[in-house]
Protein backbone atom coordinates (compact mmCIF):
# COMPACT_ATOMS: atom_id res chain seq x y z
CA UNK A 1 0.00 0.00 0.00
CA UNK A 2 1.69 3.33 -1.10
CA UNK A 3 -0.72 5.85 -1.39
CA UNK A 4 -2.68 7.07 1.88
CA UNK A 5 -5.71 6.29 3.35
CA UNK A 6 -8.44 8.73 4.03
CA UNK A 7 -11.03 7.23 6.76
CA UNK A 8 -14.67 9.05 6.87
CA UNK A 9 -16.74 8.29 9.92
CA UNK A 10 -20.20 8.33 9.22
CA UNK A 11 -21.12 7.95 12.61
CA UNK A 12 -19.58 10.64 13.39
CA UNK A 13 -20.77 12.80 10.62
CA UNK A 14 -24.24 11.98 11.70
CA UNK A 15 -24.04 12.44 14.81
CA UNK A 16 -22.69 15.85 14.17
CA UNK A 17 -26.20 16.35 11.92
CA UNK A 18 -28.16 15.44 15.27
CA UNK A 19 -25.94 17.60 17.43
CA UNK A 20 -26.81 20.66 14.97
CA UNK A 21 -30.55 19.08 14.55
CA UNK A 22 -31.11 19.65 18.07
CA UNK A 23 -29.94 23.64 18.45
CA UNK A 24 -33.04 24.31 16.61
CA UNK A 25 -36.75 23.87 17.57
CA UNK A 26 -37.80 20.59 16.05
CA UNK A 27 -39.85 22.62 13.63
CA UNK A 28 -37.19 23.99 12.35
CA UNK A 29 -35.88 21.90 9.81
CA UNK A 30 -32.08 20.54 8.70
CA UNK A 31 -31.04 20.01 5.52
CA UNK A 32 -27.42 19.35 4.89
CA UNK A 33 -24.81 20.71 2.55
CA UNK A 34 -22.86 18.35 0.46
CA UNK A 35 -21.58 20.77 -2.35
CA UNK A 36 -17.64 20.17 -3.33
CA UNK A 37 -18.09 16.40 -3.25
CA UNK A 38 -19.10 16.71 0.32
CA UNK A 39 -16.56 19.36 1.36
CA UNK A 40 -14.01 16.31 -0.73
CA UNK A 41 -15.49 13.39 1.39
CA UNK A 42 -17.73 11.78 -1.64
CA UNK A 43 -20.92 13.56 -1.86
CA UNK A 44 -22.66 10.06 -2.42
CA UNK A 45 -21.13 8.40 0.59
CA UNK A 46 -22.25 11.40 2.90
CA UNK A 47 -25.26 12.33 1.09
CA UNK A 48 -26.25 8.48 2.04
CA UNK A 49 -24.93 8.88 5.64
CA UNK A 50 -27.11 11.96 6.44
CA UNK A 51 -30.22 10.79 5.13
CA UNK A 52 -30.21 7.62 7.48
CA UNK A 53 -29.35 10.46 10.26
CA UNK A 54 -32.72 12.06 9.31
CA UNK A 55 -31.41 14.67 6.56
CA UNK A 56 -34.26 15.33 3.56
CA UNK A 57 -33.10 18.19 1.70
CA UNK A 58 -29.48 18.51 0.46
CA UNK A 59 -27.67 21.58 -1.15
CA UNK A 60 -25.30 21.43 -3.91
CA UNK A 61 -23.44 24.18 -5.97
CA UNK A 62 -23.85 23.67 -9.06
CA UNK A 63 -26.45 21.37 -10.51
CA UNK A 64 -24.04 18.91 -12.54
CA UNK A 65 -22.88 17.85 -8.58
CA UNK A 66 -26.19 16.80 -8.18
CA UNK A 67 -25.68 14.08 -10.52
CA UNK A 68 -23.61 11.79 -7.51
CA UNK A 69 -26.44 13.04 -4.89
CA UNK A 70 -28.95 11.97 -6.57
CA UNK A 71 -27.92 8.37 -7.65
CA UNK A 72 -26.84 7.89 -3.71
CA UNK A 73 -30.32 9.19 -2.14
CA UNK A 74 -32.60 7.84 -5.00
CA UNK A 75 -35.70 9.31 -5.32
CA UNK A 76 -37.75 11.66 -2.56
CA UNK A 77 -35.44 13.92 -1.08
CA UNK A 78 -34.90 17.32 -2.08
CA UNK A 79 -31.51 18.37 -3.83
CA UNK A 80 -31.38 22.34 -3.92
CA UNK A 81 -29.03 23.82 -6.05
CA UNK A 82 -27.59 27.06 -4.50
CA UNK A 83 -26.17 28.55 -8.15
CA UNK A 84 -29.41 28.40 -9.58
CA UNK A 85 -30.90 27.74 -13.04
CA UNK A 86 -27.73 28.54 -15.17
CA UNK A 87 -28.02 28.08 -18.73
CA UNK A 88 -27.69 24.58 -19.77
CA UNK A 89 -28.80 23.42 -16.71
CA UNK A 90 -32.65 22.63 -17.77
CA UNK A 91 -32.04 19.04 -18.47
CA UNK A 92 -30.30 18.17 -15.63
CA UNK A 93 -33.04 19.72 -13.04
CA UNK A 94 -35.97 18.32 -14.99
CA UNK A 95 -34.48 14.72 -15.60
CA UNK A 96 -32.43 14.55 -11.48
CA UNK A 97 -35.89 16.74 -10.25
CA UNK A 98 -33.65 19.52 -8.92
CA UNK A 99 -34.47 22.43 -6.85
CA UNK A 100 -32.85 25.23 -8.30
CA UNK A 101 -32.21 28.42 -5.92
CA UNK A 102 -32.60 31.21 -8.22
CA UNK A 103 -30.98 33.97 -8.16
CA UNK A 104 -32.12 36.84 -10.49
CA UNK A 105 -34.29 37.91 -12.50
CA UNK A 106 -33.22 36.12 -15.46
CA UNK A 107 -32.68 33.17 -14.20
CA UNK A 108 -36.31 33.57 -12.79
CA UNK A 109 -37.56 34.08 -16.55
CA UNK A 110 -35.46 30.88 -17.61
CA UNK A 111 -36.88 29.24 -15.06
CA UNK A 112 -40.29 29.55 -15.33
CA UNK A 113 -40.23 29.76 -19.55
CA UNK A 114 -38.19 26.14 -19.96
CA UNK A 115 -39.96 24.11 -17.05
CA UNK A 116 -43.14 26.19 -16.03
CA UNK A 117 -44.42 23.68 -13.80
CA UNK A 118 -41.16 22.86 -11.67
CA UNK A 119 -40.31 24.14 -8.31
CA UNK A 120 -37.87 26.62 -7.32
CA UNK A 121 -36.69 28.97 -4.40
CA UNK A 122 -35.38 32.08 -4.62
CA UNK A 123 -31.82 33.40 -2.81
CA UNK A 124 -31.88 36.80 -1.67
CA UNK A 125 -29.41 38.73 -0.89
CA UNK A 126 -29.25 40.41 2.36
CA UNK A 127 -25.59 42.35 1.93
CA UNK A 128 -23.21 39.94 1.11
CA UNK A 129 -23.02 40.75 -2.50
CA UNK A 130 -22.22 37.43 -3.70
CA UNK A 131 -25.84 35.87 -5.14
CA UNK A 132 -29.16 36.23 -5.15
CA UNK A 133 -31.56 39.31 -5.54
CA UNK A 134 -31.17 43.06 -3.95
CA UNK A 135 -34.25 43.93 -2.26
CA UNK A 136 -35.53 46.34 -5.30
CA UNK A 137 -34.96 43.34 -7.77
CA UNK A 138 -36.87 41.24 -5.28
CA UNK A 139 -39.73 43.42 -4.82
CA UNK A 140 -40.38 43.77 -8.09
CA UNK A 141 -40.26 40.14 -9.06
CA UNK A 142 -41.64 38.90 -5.65
CA UNK A 143 -45.86 38.56 -6.80
CA UNK A 144 -44.05 36.66 -9.84
CA UNK A 145 -42.43 34.18 -7.89
CA UNK A 146 -44.70 33.42 -5.45
CA UNK A 147 -47.09 32.60 -7.92
CA UNK A 148 -45.19 29.02 -8.65
CA UNK A 149 -43.92 25.93 -6.90
CA UNK A 150 -41.97 27.99 -4.58
CA UNK A 151 -40.09 25.85 -2.00
CA UNK A 152 -37.81 28.33 -0.46
CA UNK A 153 -36.74 31.60 0.20
CA UNK A 154 -33.28 31.88 1.23
CA UNK A 155 -30.36 34.17 2.23
CA UNK A 156 -26.55 33.92 3.44
CA UNK A 157 -24.82 35.58 6.23
CA UNK A 158 -21.56 36.71 5.60
CA UNK A 159 -19.75 37.09 9.11
CA UNK A 160 -21.19 34.43 11.16
CA UNK A 161 -18.49 32.87 12.41
CA UNK A 162 -17.97 35.85 14.24
CA UNK A 163 -21.18 36.00 16.46
CA UNK A 164 -20.66 39.94 17.40
CA UNK A 165 -20.11 40.95 13.98
CA UNK A 166 -22.65 43.94 13.29
CA UNK A 167 -22.97 42.70 9.79
CA UNK A 168 -25.22 39.78 10.99
CA UNK A 169 -28.10 41.84 13.03
CA UNK A 170 -28.20 43.89 9.85
CA UNK A 171 -28.38 41.18 7.78
CA UNK A 172 -31.19 39.69 10.23
CA UNK A 173 -33.15 42.94 9.33
CA UNK A 174 -32.73 42.77 6.03
CA UNK A 175 -33.84 39.54 5.08
CA UNK A 176 -36.42 39.65 7.56
CA UNK A 177 -37.60 42.78 5.56
CA UNK A 178 -37.11 41.25 2.13
CA UNK A 179 -39.84 38.16 3.56
CA UNK A 180 -42.59 39.46 5.95
CA UNK A 181 -45.29 37.74 4.29
CA UNK A 182 -43.70 35.31 2.24
CA UNK A 183 -45.54 31.92 2.72
CA UNK A 184 -43.09 29.65 1.51
CA UNK A 185 -40.15 28.62 3.81
CA UNK A 186 -37.28 30.53 4.93
CA UNK A 187 -33.21 30.13 5.50
CA UNK A 188 -30.64 31.97 6.63
CA UNK A 189 -28.91 29.71 8.78
CA UNK A 190 -25.31 27.81 7.85
CA UNK A 191 -23.21 26.42 10.39
CA UNK A 192 -22.17 29.76 11.90
CA UNK A 193 -25.90 30.62 11.47
CA UNK A 194 -27.01 28.08 13.56
CA UNK A 195 -24.87 29.20 16.53
CA UNK A 196 -26.36 32.53 16.79
CA UNK A 197 -29.08 31.18 17.95
CA UNK A 198 -33.14 31.18 17.26
CA UNK A 199 -33.62 34.33 15.56
CA UNK A 200 -31.36 32.93 12.94
CA UNK A 201 -33.07 29.48 12.61
CA UNK A 202 -36.05 30.39 10.64
CA UNK A 203 -37.93 27.14 8.56
CA UNK A 204 -34.60 25.48 8.00
CA UNK A 205 -30.95 25.45 8.47
CA UNK A 206 -28.19 24.33 6.09
CA UNK A 207 -25.57 23.42 7.81
CA UNK A 208 -22.06 22.37 5.69
CA UNK A 209 -18.74 22.44 7.80
CA UNK A 210 -20.24 21.70 11.10
CA UNK A 211 -21.06 18.14 10.01
CA UNK A 212 -17.95 17.64 8.25
CA UNK A 213 -15.92 18.27 12.06
CA UNK A 214 -15.02 21.98 10.93
CA UNK A 215 -15.19 24.91 12.98
CA UNK A 216 -17.43 26.76 13.92
CA UNK A 217 -19.04 24.25 15.17
CA UNK A 218 -16.65 23.06 18.22
CA UNK A 219 -18.53 20.75 19.39
CA UNK A 220 -17.97 18.80 16.23
CA UNK A 221 -17.09 15.23 16.51
CA UNK A 222 -13.82 14.76 14.13
CA UNK A 223 -14.89 13.18 11.20
CA UNK A 224 -11.36 12.57 9.13
CA UNK A 225 -8.18 10.73 9.64
CA UNK A 226 -5.38 10.64 7.26
CA UNK A 227 -2.91 7.78 7.63
CA UNK A 228 0.24 7.98 5.66
CA UNK A 229 1.45 4.82 5.05
CA UNK A 230 5.88 4.33 5.89
CA UNK A 231 7.70 3.86 2.17
CA UNK A 232 11.40 3.94 4.13
CA UNK A 233 13.22 4.51 7.15
CA UNK A 234 16.61 5.80 7.24
CA UNK A 235 18.95 6.65 9.36
CA UNK A 236 20.72 9.86 9.07
CA UNK A 237 24.37 11.21 10.68
CA UNK A 238 24.53 14.47 12.50
CA UNK A 239 24.92 17.25 9.73
CA UNK A 240 23.65 15.27 6.98
CA UNK A 241 20.42 17.12 5.37
CA UNK A 242 16.83 15.88 4.23
CA UNK A 243 15.24 17.16 1.45
CA UNK A 244 14.67 19.72 -1.02
CA UNK A 245 16.99 22.69 -0.09
CA UNK A 246 18.41 20.88 2.68
CA UNK A 247 16.22 22.25 4.60
CA UNK A 248 16.62 20.38 7.66
CA UNK A 249 20.11 18.98 8.99
CA UNK A 250 20.36 16.09 11.49
CA UNK A 251 21.46 17.50 15.02
CA UNK A 252 22.23 14.21 16.52
CA UNK A 253 22.27 10.81 14.24
CA UNK A 254 18.53 10.54 13.59
CA UNK A 255 15.93 8.22 12.09
CA UNK A 256 13.76 9.74 9.14
CA UNK A 257 10.57 8.28 8.04
CA UNK A 258 9.91 8.67 4.55
CA UNK A 259 5.29 8.60 3.80
CA UNK A 260 3.32 8.62 0.85
CA UNK A 261 1.85 11.78 0.44
CA UNK A 262 2.43 15.65 -0.20
CA UNK A 263 1.42 18.91 -0.91
CA UNK A 264 -0.60 16.37 -4.05
CA UNK A 265 -2.71 15.28 -1.40
CA UNK A 266 -3.79 19.04 0.22
CA UNK A 267 -1.30 18.82 2.37
CA UNK A 268 -0.08 22.52 2.10
CA UNK A 269 3.80 22.92 1.79
CA UNK A 270 3.61 25.62 3.90
CA UNK A 271 2.10 23.52 6.80
CA UNK A 272 5.18 21.28 7.03
CA UNK A 273 7.28 23.34 10.35
CA UNK A 274 4.57 23.53 12.24
CA UNK A 275 2.57 19.88 11.64
CA UNK A 276 3.04 16.88 13.50
CA UNK A 277 2.24 13.28 12.67
CA UNK A 278 1.77 10.26 15.42
CA UNK A 279 2.47 6.83 16.01
CA UNK A 280 0.12 5.50 17.98
CA UNK A 281 -0.58 8.67 19.52
CA UNK A 282 2.89 9.69 19.82
CA UNK A 283 3.41 13.17 18.12
CA UNK A 284 6.57 13.14 15.81
CA UNK A 285 7.81 16.45 13.73
CA UNK A 286 7.73 16.74 9.78
CA UNK A 287 10.95 17.79 8.67
CA UNK A 288 12.47 18.97 6.00
CA UNK A 289 10.11 20.44 2.92
CA UNK A 290 6.47 18.79 2.00
CA UNK A 291 7.32 17.80 -1.26
CA UNK A 292 4.57 16.43 -4.16
CA UNK A 293 4.35 12.83 -2.95
CA UNK A 294 5.91 12.98 0.51
CA UNK A 295 6.94 14.29 3.57
CA UNK A 296 10.14 13.52 5.65
CA UNK A 297 9.53 13.04 9.73
CA UNK A 298 11.93 12.53 12.29
CA UNK A 299 10.61 8.83 14.27
CA UNK A 300 14.22 8.99 16.19
CA UNK A 301 12.56 8.90 19.90
CA UNK A 302 9.61 6.16 18.89
CA UNK A 303 10.78 3.18 20.27
CA UNK A 304 10.42 1.30 16.69
CA UNK A 305 9.92 2.32 12.81
CA UNK A 306 6.48 2.53 12.62
CA UNK A 307 4.20 1.59 9.75
CA UNK A 308 1.89 4.25 9.37
CA UNK A 309 1.75 8.16 10.44
CA UNK A 310 -1.39 9.97 11.02
CA UNK A 311 -1.52 13.30 10.13
CA UNK A 312 -5.31 13.86 10.68
CA UNK A 313 -7.40 12.90 13.87
CA UNK A 314 -8.49 13.59 17.05
CA UNK A 315 -5.51 15.07 18.33
CA UNK A 316 -4.55 17.60 14.92
CA UNK A 317 -7.55 18.58 13.26
CA UNK A 318 -8.73 19.94 10.11
CA UNK A 319 -8.75 23.62 11.69
CA UNK A 320 -4.79 22.77 13.13
CA UNK A 321 -3.54 21.89 10.35
CA UNK A 322 -5.57 25.27 8.68
CA UNK A 323 -4.02 27.57 11.23
CA UNK A 324 -0.21 25.71 10.03
CA UNK A 325 -1.23 26.61 6.74
CA UNK A 326 -2.99 29.72 7.44
CA UNK A 327 -6.19 28.54 6.22
CA UNK A 328 -9.91 27.41 6.86
CA UNK A 329 -10.71 23.98 7.65
CA UNK A 330 -13.05 24.07 4.94
CA UNK A 331 -10.19 24.49 1.92
CA UNK A 332 -8.33 21.54 4.03
CA UNK A 333 -11.43 19.19 3.65
CA UNK A 334 -11.96 20.38 -0.08
CA UNK A 335 -8.63 20.41 -1.03
CA UNK A 336 -7.55 16.66 0.53
CA UNK A 337 -7.22 15.60 -3.46
CA UNK A 338 -7.98 12.64 -5.53
CA UNK A 339 -5.04 10.16 -4.76
CA UNK A 340 -6.13 8.82 -1.16
CA UNK A 341 -7.81 5.62 -0.57
CA UNK A 342 -11.05 6.48 1.06
CA UNK A 343 -12.86 4.58 3.25
CA UNK A 344 -16.07 4.54 5.20
CA UNK A 345 -16.29 3.55 8.86
CA UNK A 346 -20.12 3.03 10.38
CA UNK A 347 -22.85 4.27 8.68
C1 LIG B 1 -21.51 26.59 1.70
C2 LIG B 1 -22.81 27.16 2.05
C3 LIG B 1 -23.50 26.74 3.19
C4 LIG B 1 -22.87 25.85 4.23
O1 LIG B 1 -21.97 26.65 4.96
P1 LIG B 1 -21.10 26.09 6.17
O2 LIG B 1 -20.40 27.29 6.69
O3 LIG B 1 -20.16 25.09 5.59
O4 LIG B 1 -22.02 25.49 7.15
C5 LIG B 1 -24.80 27.20 3.39
N1 LIG B 1 -25.36 28.08 2.52
C6 LIG B 1 -24.71 28.55 1.44
C7 LIG B 1 -25.38 29.51 0.53
C8 LIG B 1 -23.41 28.11 1.17
O5 LIG B 1 -22.76 28.59 0.09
Amino acid sequence: MSVSTLSIDLDALAANWRALDAKSEAAVETAAVVKADGYGLGSGKVASGLAKAGARRFFVAAAEEAIAVRQALGEGPEICVFSGHCDGDTDLIRDLNLVPMLNSADQLLRHREALPEAAYGVQLDSGMNRLGMEPAEWSELRENAEAGDLRLVMSHLACADEPDHAMNGQQLSCFKDMTTGVTAPRALAATGGILLGPDYHFDLVRPGVGLYGGLPFEGARPVVTVALPVIQVRTVQTGESVGYGNAWVAERPSRVATVAAGYADGLHRVMGPKTQVFADGVACSVIGRVSMDLITVDVTDLPQDPAALEILNAAQTVDDLADNAGTIGYEILTSLGRRYARRYLGG
